[in-house]
């Protein structure tokens, strides 16, 4: 099963000359499965959730995919799934999938950094790569493939904006490698329990009813008038991007205190592209071990969970 939702995969020259001169999610999933060459005792079925450039995936996008993955989840035949999706929020919508459905069997993102009208397009390999990875006996959970490397949800972050290969999953590495069709594992497959009603509740948000949760970026000269502005605009949950080990501007600190005592939950995450914030017995804003784009992600499931 390939759930295309668009990206670079997708993507269709335009009118200019140049490498970026192109139109995110403009090829449909089918025709990108139709160049790859047939595999043996499988049978494919595309379906298109979305054809968008990934810069402006969402909560309400999140929710519909949600929803098709749980589908052919649930269906006994189905062995595992590939979702196309654009480069630049795949971590964020692999998180969510992780946390929303921990999937017992691979559901794998995949992706490109080059078009599919390009001279050399990475996207075929990358989908061929998917695709072995989710028929891999006791692949599980959700994984990003790209350049031949397997991430797992909770480690991958694109950490840069142009090479082939622009995932890291940081002092973990890869859990796997895609050699000549070949998946060789390098560490466990990530393993995930379902929270109770989350998926369900997932399903049940109306339009516009996300709760909103924003990251505010700890940095040098940074004070807490901005704090003030998204608590009085009724957020319902900060993250903050902390420097080094999650460590907060003063400034900054004592206005986050301060929403915090006017009960708002905040998370201290780091800006730092590797490792993850040591907690200690003192600190006065709870950290949390991954990106702040993940933690922004647990925070809006923690706050529509408590709505
Ligand atoms: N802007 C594109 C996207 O994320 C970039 C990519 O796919 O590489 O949809």
């Amino acid at each position: 099963m390939v759930l295309g939702t668009g990206g670079t995969i997708a993507g269709a020259a335009t009118a200019g000359a140049g490498h970026l001169d192109y139109r995110a999610g403009s090829v449909a999933v089918g025709q990108l499965l139709a160049g790859l060459p047939a595999l043996q005792d499988t049978t494919l079925v595309a379906e298109q959730v979305a054809q968008v450039d990934s810069k402006d995936m969402g909560p309400a996008l999140w929710q519909a995919l949600a929803a098709r993955v749980a589908h052919w989840l649930a269906q006994p035949d189905v062995r595992g799934l590939v979702v196309t999706h654009g480069t630049d929020t795949l971590e964020e919508t692999a998180w969510f999938l992780q946390r929303v459905l921990a999937p017992q069997r691979p559901v794998v993102l995949t992706c490109a950094m080059r078009p599919a009208t390009a001279l050399s397009p990475d996207g075929p390999q990358n989908l061929a790569d998917a695709l072995a990875v989710a028929a891999a006996d006791g692949a599980q959970g959700v994984l990003a493939v790209c350049a031949g490397r397997v991430h797992a949800a909770a480690d991958v972050a694109k950490v840069h904006p142009y090479r082939l290969d622009p995932f890291s999953s940081g002092d973990a590495g890869p859990v796997a490698l895609v050699e000549d069709g070949r998946v060789r594992l390098l560490r466990p497959w990530p393993v995930g329990a379902p929270t109770p009603g989350l998926a369900q509740r997932v399903s049940q948000v109306q339009a516009g009813a996300w709760p909103r949760v924003e990251i505010v970026l700890s940095h040098a000269g940074a004070d807490g008038r901005l704090v003030g502005e998204l608590a009085a605009q009724g957020v319902r949950g900060l993250v903050v991007a902390g420097t080094g080990n999650g460590s907060v501007h003063e400034a900054l600190e004592a206005a986050l205190l301060e929403a915090v005592a006017a009960g708002l939950p905040v998370l201290r995450a780091s800006r730092c592209l590797e490792g993850r914030v040591l907690p200690h017995g003192g600190d006065r804003l709870p950290a949390h071990p991954l990106s702040p784009v993940k933690a922004r992600i647990d925070l809006q499931l923690q706050a529509l969970v408590a709505s």
